[in-house]
């Protein structure tokens, strides 16, 4: 961290580093090619220039205003163990742009061996005496077009058009006839030919044998690339850290030792560069002795995910050394991170959706610690609801007082959130969604507090089920709510509980509760001016405000009964 805020600190110092290490090449392949005896002249090139680069890099970095705090970049100069002569050896060796194979030549650098360069002048030289040759047989046979020509099966040889072969002199060669012309040789271009391709493969021989050399001689320094190469790549990462930060204006972290997790405004680093100023920042405050764990409850589609997607984010960015993307971080060190997220089946080790679930969690409980940091996003769904809840709620429960780890438990079970009347250092909290003219939006805010409704059926409506068939679900939930689950904790206010059962039982007693109860009165006046609101007329903002209104009276109705 404080090698990401130095080089933020010298910014163009930090861009012209970058530079450098994109001219750098995988470093580390190079090394184990050296090794193997198998790199290519190319490659041997490209590790060539990127020691030019690396060479660049201290005198950037001592031009850099270092804060003296003890950072990467004095380490990357007192470690640096730069093979001078390795680099020295490839400059005067190698030709600047070497081909991939061997075998095409061109590979050694003129200068480098008198014998290569004598040979190389003699090919080149070649094709003026090629030239000139040509020009002359022209003149003794009086034939304008006559060209030496050179192909693969024959070598180099004369070829006149067929008309114009009656000219050629008894001393040429026939060699091949075409449809249209006549091929010959001579003596003269014979021998021609044979010192050109005795050049060539001389020169292509000695190459080879000078770059095995090469090859040889810098097996040595396999070592040393291997520990420039760490040296780069880490101040590659801290470079990429700190460019980063500057695009996306991250924070620097702070790091603790208690376990603690508190996050203002914190975003997810992949989706808000995809959503840019429509990704909703979120808070997340998990402090000892307060809160040790949050139940995120909220409508599908409500960013629960996210929500605890980009918490571990965060931890892990920070813990790495980056910066983080919220206002503030302060993140007490985790050990390890546990998420048990999305669902899949394993078939190839024949384990269904629901084992492999189980198996993560017997994983996650028989491991985290009081310093680990668990994400459990929806568990114990792929069974009976009974058994699912009564699952989840057991594993809740088992890491609050077993595990004690930070966890973040995002669920569809809204039962559970009468846990944290339960659990001092658990809190609920859901994602937050609006009606707009009956359309469900979700604001994607996480707020304190359960939700209080779950949305599927209007999430489902958004993915284009048929109406008639969503119709039916509405109907099936309005029964269903009817019908208590067994087991299940009803969390009903007492009052209304009192009055539904006076309903079933004592139609007397009801009528006795009706007129004698201050709270039913006080609920009666709420009910009824609830129904003569006029909605409609009300901005979203003005009936959020008036929704919590209600919920207040509500709740100190809840309070007095
Ligand atoms: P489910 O319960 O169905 O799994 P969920 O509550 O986990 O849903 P997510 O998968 O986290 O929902 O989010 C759904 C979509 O909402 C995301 O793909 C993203 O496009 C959007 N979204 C989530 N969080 C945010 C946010 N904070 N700001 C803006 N958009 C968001």
């Amino acid at each position: 961290l404080n090698t990401v805020q130095e080089l933020i600190d010298n910014s163009n110092k930090t861009k012209l580093i970058r530079e450098c290490l994109q001219l750098i090449c995988d470093l580390e392949r190079a090394a184990a090619r050296v090794e193997l005896g198998v790199i290519s002249p190319r490659e041997l090139a490209a590790v060539r220039d990127a020691l030019l680069q690396i060479q660049k890099l201290p005198i950037l970095i001592k031009s850099c205003d270092l804060s003296g705090q003890g950072s990467y970049l004095e380490e990357f100069l007192s470690n640096l163990n730069f093979p001078d002569e390795l680099l020295q050896k490839l400059l005067s060796a190698l030709a600047d742009e070497p081909p991939a194979i061997l075998k095409h030549g061109g590979v050694i650098r003129s200068g480098f061996n008198q014998e290569i360069d004598r040979l190389t002048s003699l090919k080149q030289d070649g094709k003026s005496f090629i030239e000139a040759l040509q020009e002359k047989a022209r003149e003794e046979t009086g034939i304008s077009s006559l060209k030496i020509k050179f192909n693969n099966v024959h070598n180099y040889f004369f070829e006149v058009t067929k008309a114009n072969a009656s000219k050629v002199p008894d001393s040429y060669t026939k060699k091949q006839s075409t449809v249209n012309y006549e091929r010959f040789i001579t003596s003269e271009l014979k021998e021609l030919e044979s010192k050109l391709m005795s050049a060539e493969s001389a020169l292509l021989q000695l190459e080879f044998e000078l770059y095995q050399e090469l090859r040889q001689s810098i097996e040595i320094y396999s070592k040393v690339l291997r520990e420039l190469y760490r040296s780069v790549a880490m101040l590659d990462v801290l470079t990429s850290f700190a460019m980063l930060t500057m695009r996306d204006a991250l924070v620097r972290p702070q790091l603790l030792e208690e376990p603690v997790l508190e996050i203002k405004q914190g975003r997810h680093p992949i989706l808000m560069r995809s959503l840019g100023a429509d990704f909703v920042a979120n808070d997340l405050s998990l402090l000892p002795g307060k809160t040790n764990a949050v139940i995120l409850t909220g409508p599908n589609m409500g960013g629960k995910s996210t929500y605890l997607r980009q918490t571990a984010l965060v931890v892990v960015m920070a813990q790495i050394g980056c910066f983080v993307p919220a206002v503030s971080a302060r993140i007490g060190i985790v050990d390890r991170i546990f998420a048990r997220i999305g669902a899949s089946d394993d078939q190839n080790e024949g384990d269904s959706t629901f084992m492999v679930e189980m198996r993560e969690a017997a994983e996650i409980i028989a491991a985290a610690s009081n310093r680990s940091l668990i994400l459990i996003d929806e568990i114990g769904r792929g069974t009976s609801t009974a058994d699912g809840l009564a699952i989840a709620q057991a594993i809740l429960e088992w890491i609050l007082t077993q595990n004690k780890s930070r966890l973040l438990f995002a669920t569809h079970f809204r039962s559970l959130t009468g846990l944290e009347a339960n659990y001092k250092t658990l809190k609920n909290c859901s994602v937050a969604s609006v009606d707009i003219e009956s359309q469900v939006v979700f604001t994607h805010e996480v707020v304190a507090g359960a939700a209080s409704q779950s949305y599927g059926i209007e999430v489902a409506k958004l993915a284009g089920l048929p109406g008639q068939l969503l119709a039916h679900a509405q109907d099936l939930v309005a029964a269903s709510a009817e019908t208590a689950v067994p087991g299940q904790r009803t969390n009903q206010l007492p009052l209304f509980s009192q009055i539904k059962n006076s309903q079933v039982n004592n139609q007397e007693q009801k009528s006795e509760i009706e007129s004698d109860n201050p709270q039913f009165l006080a609920l009666q006046a709420l009910a009824i001016e609830l129904g003569d609101s006029d909605l409609d007329q009300m901005t979203p903002l003005d009936s959020m405000k008036y929704l919590y209104e209600l919920r207040k009276r509500a709740r100190e109705l809840k309070e007095s009964s």
